[in-house]
């Protein structure tokens, strides 16, 4: 059994992903379990040169200290390829020439493409998504239903540009029989319900979720690059550990000013409770 933390490399690790590391962190500890890394990497044109490097680099000087080799999406590439073709088999794909401009953003795909069963080249592959709700239990969000069919549709499993998508990378990945449980972040909660929908066409047992708070600017926007949020300052790591376990509802008492990191670390080992993390967004300052 294990837990993960499974960042993109798109940029540097800023406050509201070190605030998911440390909650995934401490959530594997607490369960006796290792805590791996996998980046996230198969969207190869939004990779940012270094950005794998860098957010190991900041892992380390707070203390967030992964087990075993790293992980890397791009090494599982047969394995994706192996499931689209189990479900191609099992007759739940077809072949998706569809413009973006044809499709209406926001909308649940119309279907338009489900007659195409044969290969065809520059077509993205998409999953017959059919009408039946998803249920889980989220330790923070609390009891989840979902329907797929109604909210994505017809869902694509591997781009129009032959890479994979996240969905499916990531149902394969954490359907992975060694990992029992996924802490990520609230804005992936929406995404859940497709996974598990491939988990259960693929037969793969699904972990337990948590989808932890986000950290947003006062306007409601997510920390990101695009948003111009700032990596993570590593002078300052051990106030950052402090600042996000605050958010957490796992705040170290005053005297930890001084700790280091894996002192403030072993504090919170002791004291975490995932549930006890709030839902909704923390709100920090535009830097
Ligand atoms: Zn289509």
């Amino acid at each position: 059994m294990a837990g993960r933390f499974a960042p993109s490399p798109t940029g540097p690790l800023h406050l509201g992903s070190l605030l998911v590391a440390t909650a995934s962190y401490l959530e594997a500890r607490q369960r006796g379990v290792p805590w791996r890394l996998r980046i996230d990497d198969l969207d190869a044109p939004r990779a940012v040169p270094g950005a794998a490097a860098d957010i190991m680099a900041s892992l380390e000087t707070h203390g967030l200290l992964w087990d075993g080799e790293v992980d890397y999406q791009s090494d599982h590439i047969d394995a994706y390829e192996h499931a689209l073709e189990r479900l191609g088999e099992l007759g739940h794909l077809f072949y998706c020439t569809c413009s973006r401009r044809q499709l209406r953003s926001g909308q649940p795909y119309p279907g338009t493409c489900r007659g195409h069963r044969a290969a065809r080249a520059d077509a993205a592959i998409r999953l017959v998504v059919e009408p039946e709700p998803i249920h889980f239990v989220d330790a923070v969000q609390g009891q989840q239903q979902f329907y797929p069919a109604n909210e994505s549709g017809d869902f694509i499993v591997r781009r129009r540009d032959l890479i994979i998508a996240y969905q499916l990378a990531a149902a394969a990945d954490d359907g992975a029989p060694e990992i029992d449980h996924v802490v990520r972040g609230a804005d992936l909660l929406d995404n859940t319900p497709r996974q598990l929908y491939l988990m259960r066409l693929l037969g793969l047992v699904p972990p337990e979720y948590a989808h932890v708070r986000l950290v947003t600017f006062a306007d409601g926007s997510k920390l990101s690059k695009q948003t111009g949020a700032a990596g993570v300052d590593s002078q300052t790591a051990g106030a950052n550990l402090t600042a996000v376990l605050k958010m957490l509802n796992c705040a170290p008492p005053p005297d930890a000013i001084g700790w280091s990191c894996a002192e403030i670390l072993r504090w919170a080992g002791e004291h975490w409770n995932i549930t006890s993390v709030p839902s909704h967004a923390a709100v920090i300052e535009r830097n």
